[in-house]
């Protein structure tokens, strides 16, 4: 029995997001998928709450048939414990993909658990900066996120949320 880890901000769930997911499935009996930064929202880096974000993934991986649980996962001030945070957060795990380079630092100095490079489909088109950056701009963005995303997306009137947290960024700046 392998369980496996895929952990990120999630701003939004994008169709990267869910190859990857079907990527990862392949190798594993059981995935979590943890929502960091699960404190932050209603900024232009990170509009959606938690609670949003957990609707996004558990909704868009409804249709695998391994067993997934979608967690949240505070972030917090010392690097140093994170990873053991994380643990004490979500079941039991083997196995952690990521691409970031602290992710990976952190885990491979925790012991029990093995590190694995996650690939990222069509970066091109699946980025969550330019997808965030397009709901700002009123350009087309729905085609880059599964459906259910947009589902929730609109439900929370996110992309006119987007552009209001985005104007007084700006104006702040
Ligand atoms: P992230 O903030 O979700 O992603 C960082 C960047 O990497 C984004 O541009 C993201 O693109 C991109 N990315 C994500 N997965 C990728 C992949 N497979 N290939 C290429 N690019 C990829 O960060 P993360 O590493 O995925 O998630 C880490 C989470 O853990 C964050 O919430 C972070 O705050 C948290 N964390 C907390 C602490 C602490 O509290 N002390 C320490 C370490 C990590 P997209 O925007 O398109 O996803």
């Amino acid at each position: 029995m392998t369980r496996g880890f895929v952990v990120g901000r999630f701003q939004p769930f994008h169709c990267g997001h869910r190859a990857l997911v079907d990527h990862v499935v392949e190798e594993v009996d059981e995935l979590v998928v943890g929502v960091g930064s699960a404190d932050v929202s209603h900024t232009t880096q990170d509009p959606f709450t938690a609670g949003e974000r957990v609707l996004m993934v558990s909704r868009a991986v409804d249709h695998l048939d391994v067993p997934t649980y979608v967690v949240p996962i505070q972030d917090i001030d010392r690097n140093a414990v994170w990873a053991g945070h994380v643990r004490s957060m979500v079941p039991p795990l083997d196995v952690v993909y990521t691409n970031n380079p602290l992710v990976v630092r952190l885990f491979e100095e925790e012991s029990g658990v093995a590190v694995r490079q996650s690939p990222m489909f069509d970066r091109d088109r699946f980025e969550g900066t330019d997808i965030r950056r397009a709901m700002v701009a009123g350009d087309p963005w729905r085609d880059r996120v599964p459906d259910p995303v947009v589902d929730v997306i609109e439900e929370v009137d996110g992309a006119d949320r987007l552009r209001t947290v985005a104007g007084d960024d700006a104006a702040e700046n």
